[in-house]
């Protein structure tokens, strides 16, 4: 997809996301202010009923209410007009003597200051009582309830749902998008890397090749076996990358199975340990072999055993700016086979230890950009154990040198 598309895409998304949220957010608050009047009025019938009803009870001015009535009474009429008028609260009721500014009554004593705070205020003025009243009765709703019976209403929550769904449905689009992009690059630097790779030992060949054709080199005997040791080296580093390549292609289907059958891990390092020999004294480096493990012989699929072996070696050489000084060893560690393969090179530092199993991660910092590859060596080497049912695991430090640790199952 163009830039130019995905860029307008996206911007009319989020203008139309945006703008519903702000339609919704509005709709939403008109709601409440409905449902608040609603719930004013509601409250405001029940108590004028509740009123009417106590005009039977009337107060004369020079009465106290509580020689008249029953304050049980008063807060049960209460609950039940309001209940009638559709609110089902249980509000603290208090009876307030304004010229004296106390409670004659209140329902629960602790809330007294909330209730003098309360809007819910209503003139106790029973009909026939001439003189004026000075007495009020006030409601107080817990804030929570109120909250509820408000906004009680179903639409809201549908909507507020709807609105985060959406919001929710953009996010995933954008990571998937930038995913697809990501991807998109990995593709297209895997290609560009996979052609200098191929490129790199073709020449070479092609360069020896040439060499062993001139006359007076082939006839020197070991200038003919240092060429034929290069083409040798740079043969296997090409079979091993396509290697590579396809197994981890092939890994990827579902339906994939490795073809075990018995080998000795020993000799799978001596046979792959060889093929290093020249490329690391070639950088006055050091491969140190210890193999402890007894028995090492594991039920396996020898191929893929011998990538892995290979491509954790290959691994530590590349990424050793100095002279590469590797060790391989073998023991045997609670009934399991544990392959170590550890370097002194550039280490790997922990936030990209998290990341280095996965398909195309690079580490892409400092001079690892001078370093070709693929990122794709330790993810099929990661696949190759989880298939054995061993396990791998890492220990590195930045500058000091990296550990690969795979376990594997006698
Ligand atoms: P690549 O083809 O890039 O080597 P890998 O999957 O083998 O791909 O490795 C992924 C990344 O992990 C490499 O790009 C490198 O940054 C880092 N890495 C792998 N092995 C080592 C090591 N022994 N020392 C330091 N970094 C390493």
């Amino acid at each position: 997809m163009k830039r130019w598309i995905r860029i307008f895409i996206i911007s009319v998304f989020a203008i139309a996301a945006v703008s519903l949220v702000v339609i919704q957010f509005y709709q939403t608050r008109r709601t409440f202010s409905i449902n608040d009047n609603m719930f004013n009025v509601g409250v405001g019938n029940a108590m004028d009923e509740v009123i009417r009803q106590l005009g039977g009870n009337a107060l004369q001015p020079s009465e106290t209410p509580s020689e008249t009535f029953n304050y049980q009474e008063l807060d049960s009429l209460i609950v039940e007009q309001l209940l009638v008028n559709g609110i089902d609260i249980h509000p603290v009721v208090g009876l307030y003597n304004g010229t004296e500014r106390s409670f004659l009554y209140s329902s629960d004593p602790q809330h007294e200051q909330q209730l003098e705070e309360s809007p819910y205020r209503y003139s106790f003025h029973p009909a026939g009582v001439v003189s004026t009243s000075q007495f009020f009765i006030i409601l107080s709703f817990p804030s929570a309830q109120l909250f509820l019976q408000r906004n009680s209403n179903l639409f809201v929550y549908l909507s507020f749902f709807l609105v985060v769904i959406i919001a929710a449905m953009f996010i995933i689009s954008l990571r998937a998008m930038a995913n697809q992009r990501k991807l998109d690059q990995m593709k297209s630097e895997f290609i560009n890397n996979m052609t200098h790779e191929i490129k790199t030992p073709l020449a070479t060949i092609g360069l020896a090749c040439e060499m062993l054709r001139d006359e007076t080199i082939s006839q020197d005997s070991e200038s003919r076996k240092n060429f034929i040791g290069i083409i040798n080296d740079e043969n296997q580093r090409m079979r091993v990358l396509v290697e590579t390549i396809l197994q981890s292609a092939k890994m990827s289907n579902k339906n994939f199975r490795i073809n075990p059958k018995e080998v000795d891990i020993h000799q799978i390092i001596d046979k792959v340990s060889t093929s290093f020999k020249l490329p690391i004294s070639n950088r006055n480096g050091k491969l140190t072999i210890d193999l402890q493990a007894d028995p090492s012989v594991v039920v396996a699929d020898e191929l893929h055993i011998t990538n892995l072996v290979y491509n954790l070696i290959d691994n530590g050489i590349k990424y050793s700016s100095e002279a590469p000084d590797i060790t391989v060893s073998t023991r045997i560690v609670e009934g399991q086979l544990e392959l170590r393969v550890s370097d002194h090179g550039i280490g790997i530092s922990k936030d990209d230890q998290k990341h280095v199993f996965e398909k195309f991660y690079r580490v892409s910092t400092g001079n690892v950009h001078n370093v070709k590859g693929f990122g794709i060596g330790l993810n099929y080497v990661a696949q190759v154990v989880k298939l054995h049912h061993g396990h791998i695991a890492l220990e590195s430090e930045l500058g000091q040198g990296s550990t690969f640790i795979v376990t594997l199952p006698l």
